[in-house]
């Protein structure tokens, strides 16, 4: 078997790691256009919660999984296209042969339109290179400002604050979380995070991020200004389609697969930030192991569906722990309080569709139980 995998994120070391459990023989090649260095990208916003320097977040140098999995890494190699006809990837540094070709090359930030004269110094972090700057623009940063109220903003937020920072957080919506959590349960991490030190811009966009004397001066959509040191977006994720469209595989929100793991084309599979599973999209780490194992299977001759269990979100929030299921649109959430929390369970036709823990987790496993 010749296995290319383009990425070596999550996606593509579990994948290539199961792999080699199955198939001593198997000749794998890794193509990644970064130092293929494998690190935590969870570990990116509560490292300075756990005290770690970025390259202590670094779990296997290359070289080391290279040996380890007895791999072929091709690292700073950009793959430019995917020739289906000839079977080969192109990429920045010659043509690459697969019997068959998974795609495990992630998503990309977005990016809002922003005005203003420093718009392009906006942080990004979805990888821990970004990551290497933010750390380093942190030194000398003490006000940060965090666009995008979501997972990862509220994940940051929590996490500046453990190395002291002036942190205000700002988004469209009326409460943090806003497209994972209903109001109730919205409003309360809210709450909780403000009394750790979280201040709160919401129902606000940036409309313009400019140079001042020191730092950044913002400008809301209402007009209002305030200066910061530091500015980071986490405004969500754009899975990386353009190649895979390019070769004509089917796209939507991800490269679209099926219960196998298989794109259009039955030789090329799609694995992990980047990929569609049926409707949905899992930009998650459980969902990687979960489709790696079974893909792992399928790659090597045990057509093998992936099948996922009930898998919770976790928030990296040490102020306010949250875990969750969401629920369908039209469920009706009925929350009741816990000690130093909130209990909300999700209802849709006399079933429990789905669960939200706020502050201690001990309950976590049995709501799980309970969504059977
Ligand atoms: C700050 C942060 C915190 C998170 N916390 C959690 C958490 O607590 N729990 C959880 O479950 N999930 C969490 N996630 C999400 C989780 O980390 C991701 O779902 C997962 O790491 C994605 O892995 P991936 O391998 O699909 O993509 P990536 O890690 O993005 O890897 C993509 C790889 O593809 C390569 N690549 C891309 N394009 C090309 C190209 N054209 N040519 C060559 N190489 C290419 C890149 O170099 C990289 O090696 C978090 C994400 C972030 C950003």
């Amino acid at each position: 078997m010749n296995l290319v995998i383009v990425g070596t994120g999550m996606a593509g070391y579990t994948l290539a790691r199961e792999v080699r459990k199955k198939d001593p023989a198997a000749r794998i090649t890794l193509i990644t256009r970064d130092s293929g260095d494998s690190y935590s990208k969870p570990m990116l916003s509560n490292a300075l919660a756990v005290g770690k320097a970025p390259e202590q977040l670094i779990q296997g140098p290359a070289a080391k999984m290279a040996a380890q999995f007895d791999l072929h890494l091709m690292v700073q190699t950009q793959v430019l296209a995917i020739d289906r006809e000839r079977a080969q990837v192109r990429t920045d540094q010659g043509s690459v042969s697969y019997d068959q070709l998974v795609l495990a090359w992630g998503a990309e930030q977005l990016h809002l339109p922003t005005g203003g004269d420093a718009a392009d110094s906006i942080q990004r972090v979805n990888h821990i290179d970004d990551y290497q700057q933010f750390r380093a623009s942190l030194a000398t940063a003490q006000r940060v400002a965090i666009i995008g109220p979501g997972l990862i903003g509220c994940e940051f937020a929590n996490d500046l604050l453990h190395a002291n920072k002036q942190v205000t957080v700002i988004g469209p919506g009326s409460w943090p979380l806003s497209s994972l959590l209903p109001e109730t349960a919205g409003r309360y991490v809210q709450e909780k995070l403000a009394a750790a030190g979280v201040q709160w811009q919401l129902g606000q966009t940036v409309a313009r991020v400019d140079r001042a004397e020191g730092g950044y001066q913002l400008t809301l959509s209402n007009d209002e200004r305030f200066e910061v040191d530091l500015v980071l977006s986490a405004v969500g994720l754009k899975p990386n389609v353009t190649l895979a469209a390019e070769a004509d595989l089917k796209v939507a929100r991800g490269v679209v697969v099926n219960p196998l793991g298989q794109t259009t084309d039955p030789r090329i599979f799609a694995l992990g930030d980047c990929a569609q599973y049926g409707e949905r999209w899992l930009p998650y780490i459980l969902p990687i192991m979960h489709a790696a194992r079974a893909m792992a299977a399928t790659l090597t001759g045990t057509p093998t569906d992936i099948v996922f269990p009930q898998m919770p979100v976790a928030v990296k929030t040490p102020a306010v722990p949250i875990s969750l299921v969401p629920a369908p649109a039209g469920a009706s959430w009925r929350f009741v309080e816990q000690e130093d929390g909130l209990v909300g369970r999700a209802q849709l036709d006399d079933r429990m569709v789905g669960f939200i823990l706020l502050g201690p987790q001990k309950l976590r496993q049995s709501l799980v139980q309970e969504l059977g």
